[in-house]
């Protein structure tokens, strides 16, 4: 592994609106490059401009922590940072691979998210985590604090051949129950599944069992995308090393879209999977609202439920609006209680999305919402 240490102008990554996934305004990249070096990694893009070999040169930002201080700090701001999770981890490298445990950077950055007093979702693939189970902990005490592991399987052999530089899945599962037993909120990435290989219906019901079993207190899931250039010559070596007779189904899939998305036919088979799984093991497939409601700004909750309302619909096989209204919602300068005579100006509202943001106004959540999640959790 080669480091080289470099000094970034800015740590704290603002988000165009609140990410409804992580819900999450504020992410950042601590370190570039990851030597965990998953086969499917989109790090490895050229999109994201990470310098040198992927998997053995990483960047890190030494001065990480006097930076984010000045970002943090209320002092120093004209506009206060908006209440939401500050997202560590993911991106163009995992905030606890190994070169952590020499800088320290993941620890002292999470003493500063405890010392401003923000919550912090934290995504890894690393059982390091456990290390900074103290802070975590204080952390969930004054705003919150949630730990998420990701998993392109539970399956260890499968995992040893495209994940090959992090703990087991089921060293993975094993954190996440201890973090469970340690009082912290918990989620699974089952992000990206691989084509043909952790995608099977016997695959996601194994790993969404387990997920269950652990008590993770929801899933979010995805396939995989391979963007042409590094991450798909890369990916595709190894996959013609261990699994050469699937080379010719990628092609049929992968057919060189821009953001490296596979067909629409495979993605839409493929939910309908992981629906069907979520249901039987009673998983909830998106954050549940008790972990985010008391911390988002009105427009800011409209906005995620808005979107969880819309990705319900959407397991479902339906289109709604919702997506659209969210989008606009979270972009918005004034308060939508201020503006309650011309919701339908803004777009994507229609009578319907109207009397779902009146209703979460006034209640903080919406009974169709409430309704369309029922079945994804625990009676
Ligand atoms: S742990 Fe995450 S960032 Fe690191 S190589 Fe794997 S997918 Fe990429």
């Amino acid at each position: 592994m080669n480091i080289r240490e470099i000094e970034a102008k800015s740590i704290l990554r603002k988000h165009r609106r609140v990410d409804s996934w992580f819900v999450s305004c504020y992410g950042m990249n601590l370190y570039r490059g990851c030597s965990h070096a998953c086969a499917y990694c989109d790090g490895r893009s050229e999109t994201y401009n990470t310098k040198g070999d992927f998997g053995q040169d990483i960047d890190v930002k030494v001065n990480a922590i006097e930076v984010l201080r000045r970002e943090l700090d209320p002092r120093r701001k004209r506009v206060p940072l908006k209440r939401s999770y500050i997202m560590l981890g993911g991106g163009v490298g995992d905030s606890y691979q190994p070169v952590e445990k020499k800088y320290l950077l993941t620890r002292r950055v999470l003493e500063l998210i405890r010392e401003y007093d923000f919550p912090v979702h934290v995504l890894t693939k690393s059982t390091l985590v456990t290390r900074d189970v103290d802070i975590i902990k204080e952390i969930d005490r004054q705003s919150r604090a949630i730990v998420s592991m990701s998993f392109s399987t539970a399956d260890d052999t499968l995992a040893a051949i495209f994940e090959p530089g992090v703990p087991s899945p089921t060293e993975r599962l094993e954190t996440l129950r201890y973090f469970k037993n340690e009082g912290i909120a918990c989620g699974m990435f089952l992000l990206p599944v691989i084509p043909f290989i952790t995608d099977t219906t016997e695959s996601i019901e194994n790993t969404v069992k387990k997920a269950s079993e652990t008590g993770v207190d929801f899933i979010i899931f995805g396939g995989m995308t391979l963007k042409d250039g590094r991450q798909k010559d890369h990916f595709m070596a190894v996959l013609k090393e261990h699994r050469p007779e699937l080379i010719l189904k990628y092609q049929a899939i992968y057919l060189g879209n821009r953001w490296g998305q596979a067909t629409a036919g495979y993605y839409d088979s493929l939910n309908r999977t992981f629906y069907r799984a979520a249901r039987k093991y009673r998983v909830p497939v998106r954050m549940p609202r008790a972990f985010f409601a008391d911390i988002l700004s009105e427009n800011d909750l409209v906005a995620v439920l808005l979107e969880h309302i819309d990705y319900l619909l959407g397991m479902e096989g339906e289109r709604t609006p919702f997506g659209y209204a969210a989008h606009s919602i979270s972009r918005l300068e004034q308060p939508l209680s201020s503006m309650m005579g011309e919701l339908r100006v803004l777009r994507g509202v229609g009578e319907a999305t109207e009397r779902l943001i009146r209703e979460i106004l006034k209640t903080g959540t919406s009974s169709y919402y409430e309704r369309l999640s029922a079945p994804y959790r625990k009676s």
